[in-house]
């Protein structure tokens, strides 16, 4: 039986991808997600950072497709988002990891400093900008921060979004 709390879930997840909430998740949700990052930490598209963020975008697009879209029509709906993308990416931690990794490293690099660690409020504002609510970014950044040290890295990031995505019930 499936739950309404993990619906509710499922639900949220979807729209995470959906960035521009029309109901099905493509390429435009990713490069927009993108644009609204570059926009964001006020950087140039163009700009090594840009053009890392973009590509990894698009990888990640590319990676979600394979996995979910069924008919091909560069469009993961909800029944292929949950049908496809939740039961498969919840078999393969690991998959989604490396297909969301790219981008997840550009994001962070936006939002690093020459270190390439980023503080719990940069992440927050990264979150916020994907359009996570304030208060729930808030305590996911801090949660990212697995050790502590005010600092969230790669190695913390990635696993954290990979669990988040790969819920079950
Ligand atoms: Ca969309
Ligand atoms: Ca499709
Ligand atoms: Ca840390």
């Amino acid at each position: 039986m499936v739950s309404s709390e993990y619906e509710r879930r499922i639900a949220a997840r979807f729209a995470t991808f959906d960035q521009d909430g029309n109901g099905w998740i493509d390429r435009e949700d990713f490069s927009g997600a993108a644009k609204a990052l570059l926009a964001e930490f006020r950087t140039a598209a163009r700009s090594v950072k840009g053009q890392a963020l973009y590509a990894g975008a698009e990888a990640f697009w590319q990676g979600m497709a394979g996995i979910a879209d069924r008919d091909g029509d560069q469009r993961i709906t909800r029944e292929e988002f949950v049908n496809g993308a939740v039961k498969r990416l919840h078999d393969s931690p690991d998959r989604f990891a490396e297909i969301a990794r790219p981008f997840l490293h550009a994001a962070l690099d936006l939002a690093a400093a020459p270190d390439g660690t980023a503080s719990v409020e940069d992440t927050a504002r990264v979150l916020r900008t994907l359009g996570v609510q304030d208060d729930i970014a808030r305590s996911a950044a801090g949660t990212l921060d697995t050790d502590g040290d005010g600092r969230v890295v790669e190695a913390e990031i990635v696993p954290a979004v990979a669990r988040y995505f790969t819920v079950s019930e």
